[in-house]
């Protein structure tokens, strides 16, 4: 609807009938649209998200619904929900899963809460089209989120294919009147499974009984614009509104999925690949590994790095390379040389020349030389290309962004390169997401090939996570570390922008951490706090911007 407000006319909704009535109240404008754009447990979950991230309800609601396309509202019948189809045969993969008959009963008598699922590589697809199928069986619809749009993951084709096109609603992507239609639809109860990636952790389906979180230790399924949120824990807060059963899924969950202490669903008998750790070679090509690949028909070789290698010095001067306009480090890729930091042309800082010495290493040389290697042909996917498995008779080279859920695996190796560079990259959670991404791809070796991981470290927790197929140690480690940092595993994070006042306010919060530093003549402070503070500390931060203390608040910074 429409109203006026200071003399303009704003669009809103409305919310609900209210005994705190103002004294001044105007009216209503116009009506500008008849859908009815949340139900109570919709609203109740845009307030949590408010309240939780410390963001105004009003851009809560707006991020939780569609962009609006009026012509797709015409014409609409005003019929309730259809039934939810049955009569589907699941595949049966939960029963050889430790804990994997009790999620089965939990979604079959509609019992809610939330389950960490572990699934085998190779079940992926089927576990989650398991639970979905026993949730329809049981007159409920069912909700899965996965991180990725495009390519369509594995998972949301699984699920396509067992439940058919007319059941299931594609929220990945597509025209703004495509999307709000496949929204009105799932709306009015069209579809049975709601398939989508991060927004549509609101979608509004009628009678939900199952949402399942796919890779959530996935760092896209953290929004990041404003307002900030985590669609894990959106979704536990979902099922705890709308009393439904939620399926936290990943071959190595987070370590806040793991601190909720949730009953893990895993296999019962390991499935996981054999994987050895060798002392890293020059370059990354250890022998083993150069044995490997020329002996594999179809592999994946993983390495963090892009490009073909860094300036080390500078051919005129002999001085160490660095960007002439910003002094940070320069990289040569495609044949010409780049700063990482400012992408300015490379250029010496001292004597302005462009001819550089490399430090050769990163995916362009790893093409290069297993191209030497292997008897299959070696390709590096270009950055426009779709990420993929490699085909029979390929070995493809690729980074962290080449690592989805592609469905499937069957390669005969999976090597991993640099894998010590991941404890040196900033961010305390970059170790994590590491892991994640190597488990991600190594999975892609089941069930018949094996895997060959260059560390000098084979102790460390990361990489014995990886032997086993289980990081249930490098969980216990990763926690232990990060509340030596000061952001333990469940406390809630913000970066807080204001005045020099900020700190002070901020301390008021009794703060686990508080760390201040000033930037662009702003304070900036990182806040980790109880989740039971953050209720009062979002009321405080709202009266402190009303006085300009706070300018921005940030939750759930990538630290
Ligand atoms: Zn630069
Ligand atoms: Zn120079």
């Amino acid at each position: 609807m429409q109203v006026p407000f200071h003399g303009r006319a704003v669009r809103g909704w409305v919310l609900g009938p209210t005994e705190d009535v103002p004294r001044r109240v105007l009216a209503v404008k116009k009506v500008v649209s008849p859908t009815r754009w949340f139900d109570e447990g919709g609203l109740a979950l845009c307030r949590w998200v408010s309240e939780r991230y410390v963001a105004p309800l009003a851009a809560v609601l707006e991020r939780a619904t569609p962009p609006r396309v009026a012509a797709e509202e015409v014409g609409r019948g005003s019929g309730g929900p259809d039934t939810v189809a049955r009569h589907v045969s699941p595949p049966r993969v939960l029963d050889g899963y430790r804990e994997g008959s009790r999620l089965v009963d939990a979604i079959a008598t509609g019992t809610p809460g939330p389950w960490v699922l572990r699934p085998a590589p190779e079940h992926e697809g089927s576990a989650v089209v398991e639970a979905v199928a026993r949730c329809l069986d049981a007159g409920r619809r069912a909700l899965v989120i996965v991180p990725e749009a495009a390519p369509v993951p594995g998972t949301a084709r699984a699920i396509a294919g067992a439940f058919g096109d007319d059941r299931v609603a594609m929220l990945l992507g597509g025209s703004k009147r495509a999307r709000y239609r496949t929204w009105l639809d799932v709306q009015a109860g069209r579809f049975d499974v709601v398939v989508g990636s991060r927004p549509s952790i609101f979608a509004p389906v009628p009678g939900l009984g199952l949402i399942v979180v796919g890779r959530e230790s996935h760092p896209a399924l953290r929004e990041d614009r404003a307002p900030y949120y985590h669609v894990r824990d959106v979704a536990l807060a979902r099922g705890d509104i709308e009393r439904a059963v939620v399926i936290l899924s990943a071959m190595a969950p987070s370590s806040e999925a793991v601190a909720l202490g949730l009953a893990t669903v895993a296999p019962r008998r390991r499935s996981w690949v054999p994987v050895e750790i060798v002392g890293p070679g020059p370059e990354g090509r250890a022998p083993r590994l150069v044995r490997a690949l020329r002996e594999c028909s179809r592999a994946f070789v993983f390495s963090p790095l892009p490009g073909y290698g860094i300036a080390a010095v500078c051919r005129g001067c002999g001085r160490p390379a660095a960007c002439a306009v910003c002094q940070g480090s320069l990289r040569s890729s495609e044949g010409s040389v780049r700063c990482v930091v400012c992408e300015a042309p490379g250029r010496c800082r001292t004597c302005g020349a462009s001819d550089f010495g490399l430090r050769r290493g990163g995916q362009e040389r790893v093409e290069e030389w297993a191209a030497r290697i292997a008897r299959v042909p070696v390709h590096r996917l270009a950055a426009d290309e779709p990420p993929r498995l490699p085909a029979d008779g390929e070995v493809l080279v690729g980074g962290p962004e080449d690592v989805r859920d592609l469905g499937g695996g069957g390669l005969d190796l999976v090597a991993i390169l640099d894998a010590d560079l991941a404890g040196r990259r900033p961010g305390l959670t970059a170790r994590e997401r590491a892991v994640a991404t190597w488990t991600e791809a190594i999975a892609w070796a089941r069930p018949g090939g094996r895997a060959i991981v260059q560390s000098m470290h084979a102790n460390d927790p990361a990489i014995q996570s990886l032997v086993l197929g289980d990081p249930a140690r490098f969980h216990r480690d990763e926690r232990e570390r990060r509340a030596q940092a000061g952001f333990p595993v469940g406390s809630a994070v913000f970066r807080v922008v204001g005045d020099e006042a900020l700190p002070d306010e901020l301390a008021a919060f009794d703060p686990i951490t508080l760390l201040v530093s000033t930037v662009d003549g702003q304070t900036v402070c990182l806040l980790a706090l109880d989740p039971g503070r953050v209720a009062a500390f979002g009321r405080q931060a709202r009266a402190l911007a009303v006085r300009d203390v706070i300018t921005r608040v940030e939750a759930e910074p990538h630290l």
